[in-house]
Protein backbone atom coordinates (compact mmCIF):
# COMPACT_ATOMS: atom_id res chain seq x y z
CA UNK A 1 0.00 0.00 0.00
CA UNK A 2 1.33 3.09 -0.78
CA UNK A 3 1.16 5.62 2.04
CA UNK A 4 1.94 9.45 1.98
CA UNK A 5 5.39 8.17 4.71
CA UNK A 6 6.42 6.22 1.86
CA UNK A 7 6.09 9.06 -0.77
CA UNK A 8 7.93 11.57 1.43
CA UNK A 9 10.66 8.59 2.54
CA UNK A 10 11.78 8.28 -1.58
CA UNK A 11 11.42 11.77 -2.21
CA UNK A 12 14.13 12.24 0.52
CA UNK A 13 16.01 9.01 -0.68
CA UNK A 14 15.92 10.42 -4.53
CA UNK A 15 17.28 14.08 -3.40
CA UNK A 16 19.73 12.54 -1.00
CA UNK A 17 21.15 10.97 -4.18
CA UNK A 18 21.02 13.60 -6.36
CA UNK A 19 22.98 15.86 -3.85
CA UNK A 20 25.58 12.78 -3.97
CA UNK A 21 25.29 12.35 -7.63
CA UNK A 22 26.14 15.91 -8.04
CA UNK A 23 29.50 16.15 -6.02
CA UNK A 24 32.90 16.04 -7.27
CA UNK A 25 35.93 15.02 -4.46
CA UNK A 26 39.42 15.94 -5.34
CA UNK A 27 41.79 14.48 -3.35
CA UNK A 28 45.99 15.71 -2.79
CA UNK A 29 48.87 13.83 -1.83
CA UNK A 30 51.41 15.14 0.54
CA UNK A 31 54.55 13.57 2.56
CA UNK A 32 56.20 14.30 5.43
CA UNK A 33 58.51 12.82 7.57
CA UNK A 34 58.85 13.36 11.64
CA UNK A 35 59.48 11.53 15.26
CA UNK A 36 57.59 11.45 18.01
CA UNK A 37 57.09 9.80 20.91
CA UNK A 38 53.87 8.14 22.53
CA UNK A 39 53.35 8.05 26.20
CA UNK A 40 51.64 8.43 29.39
CA UNK A 41 53.34 9.81 32.28
CA UNK A 42 51.36 7.81 35.33
CA UNK A 43 51.99 4.72 33.78
CA UNK A 44 55.13 2.45 34.19
CA UNK A 45 57.59 2.27 31.55
CA UNK A 46 56.61 -1.60 30.76
CA UNK A 47 53.12 -0.45 30.42
CA UNK A 48 53.95 2.20 27.75
CA UNK A 49 55.80 -0.46 26.27
CA UNK A 50 52.93 -2.64 26.23
CA UNK A 51 50.47 -0.05 24.76
CA UNK A 52 52.26 2.05 22.58
CA UNK A 53 55.05 0.00 21.60
CA UNK A 54 57.95 1.37 19.27
CA UNK A 55 56.12 4.69 19.62
CA UNK A 56 57.36 4.56 22.99
CA UNK A 57 60.65 4.67 22.40
CA UNK A 58 62.72 6.78 24.95
CA UNK A 59 64.12 8.99 22.65
CA UNK A 60 61.50 9.28 20.00
CA UNK A 61 61.39 7.90 16.70
CA UNK A 62 60.32 8.46 13.28
CA UNK A 63 57.57 7.57 10.46
CA UNK A 64 57.53 8.17 6.88
CA UNK A 65 53.72 10.18 7.19
CA UNK A 66 51.45 10.53 3.94
CA UNK A 67 48.62 13.02 4.38
CA UNK A 68 45.46 13.42 1.79
CA UNK A 69 43.23 16.30 1.79
CA UNK A 70 40.07 15.54 0.08
CA UNK A 71 37.67 18.06 -0.71
CA UNK A 72 34.90 18.62 -2.21
CA UNK A 73 31.82 20.30 -3.69
CA UNK A 74 30.68 21.84 -7.52
CA UNK A 75 33.33 22.60 -10.30
CA UNK A 76 33.59 26.60 -11.30
CA UNK A 77 31.58 26.94 -14.39
CA UNK A 78 34.54 28.91 -16.00
CA UNK A 79 37.63 26.67 -15.10
CA UNK A 80 35.92 22.91 -14.32
CA UNK A 81 37.67 22.54 -10.99
CA UNK A 82 36.66 22.31 -7.64
CA UNK A 83 39.77 24.45 -6.41
CA UNK A 84 42.77 25.16 -8.63
CA UNK A 85 45.47 21.73 -7.36
CA UNK A 86 48.10 24.35 -7.13
CA UNK A 87 46.77 26.32 -4.52
CA UNK A 88 45.23 23.46 -2.16
CA UNK A 89 49.06 21.55 -3.03
CA UNK A 90 50.10 25.50 -1.46
CA UNK A 91 48.22 25.57 1.75
CA UNK A 92 49.03 21.57 2.57
CA UNK A 93 52.45 22.93 1.46
CA UNK A 94 52.54 26.03 4.16
CA UNK A 95 50.21 25.10 6.75
CA UNK A 96 51.12 21.71 6.91
CA UNK A 97 53.48 19.32 5.47
CA UNK A 98 56.58 22.38 5.81
CA UNK A 99 56.30 23.01 9.39
CA UNK A 100 55.72 19.12 10.31
CA UNK A 101 58.65 17.81 7.75
CA UNK A 102 61.74 16.83 9.66
CA UNK A 103 60.64 17.53 13.50
CA UNK A 104 59.82 16.38 16.59
CA UNK A 105 55.78 16.40 16.95
CA UNK A 106 55.86 16.23 20.73
CA UNK A 107 58.82 19.19 20.82
CA UNK A 108 58.92 21.83 18.02
CA UNK A 109 55.01 22.23 16.38
CA UNK A 110 53.28 25.23 17.95
CA UNK A 111 49.81 24.18 16.72
CA UNK A 112 50.34 20.32 18.66
CA UNK A 113 49.56 21.23 22.42
CA UNK A 114 52.13 20.69 24.55
CA UNK A 115 51.26 16.91 26.34
CA UNK A 116 48.41 15.74 23.84
CA UNK A 117 49.56 12.02 22.30
CA UNK A 118 50.40 12.39 18.90
CA UNK A 119 48.77 10.00 17.36
CA UNK A 120 47.82 9.57 13.78
CA UNK A 121 44.16 9.87 14.98
CA UNK A 122 45.32 13.45 16.77
CA UNK A 123 47.26 14.71 14.11
CA UNK A 124 44.24 13.89 11.81
CA UNK A 125 42.20 16.35 13.37
CA UNK A 126 44.45 19.06 13.99
CA UNK A 127 45.33 19.07 10.11
CA UNK A 128 41.41 19.12 9.59
CA UNK A 129 41.36 22.50 11.79
CA UNK A 130 44.29 24.28 9.92
CA UNK A 131 43.18 23.58 6.53
CA UNK A 132 39.42 23.44 7.05
CA UNK A 133 39.04 27.59 7.30
CA UNK A 134 41.26 28.17 4.63
CA UNK A 135 38.90 26.84 2.12
CA UNK A 136 36.50 28.88 0.83
CA UNK A 137 35.16 27.70 -3.07
CA UNK A 138 35.13 23.89 -1.88
CA UNK A 139 34.56 21.94 1.32
CA UNK A 140 36.88 20.12 2.95
CA UNK A 141 35.74 16.61 3.35
CA UNK A 142 38.58 14.36 4.54
CA UNK A 143 41.78 14.07 6.27
CA UNK A 144 43.44 10.75 5.71
CA UNK A 145 46.84 10.26 7.51
CA UNK A 146 48.55 7.33 6.64
CA UNK A 147 51.91 6.65 9.92
CA UNK A 148 52.59 2.71 8.24
CA UNK A 149 51.81 0.75 5.25
CA UNK A 150 49.17 -0.10 7.12
CA UNK A 151 47.51 2.10 9.53
CA UNK A 152 45.74 5.32 8.61
CA UNK A 153 43.03 7.57 10.25
CA UNK A 154 40.42 8.99 8.62
CA UNK A 155 38.85 12.11 9.44
CA UNK A 156 35.66 13.89 8.13
CA UNK A 157 35.13 16.65 10.76
ZN1 LIG B 1 55.38 5.97 16.21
Amino acid sequence: MITKDLIFNKIAYFCAKIELNNMVFLTRRARFNAAHKLWVEEWSAEKNKEIFDKCANENFHGHNYTLFVTVKGDPDPVTGMLINAKHLSKIIKEEVTEKLDHKNLNLDIDFIPKGMQTTCENLAILIWQIIEPKLQQCQLHCVKLQETENIYTEYFG
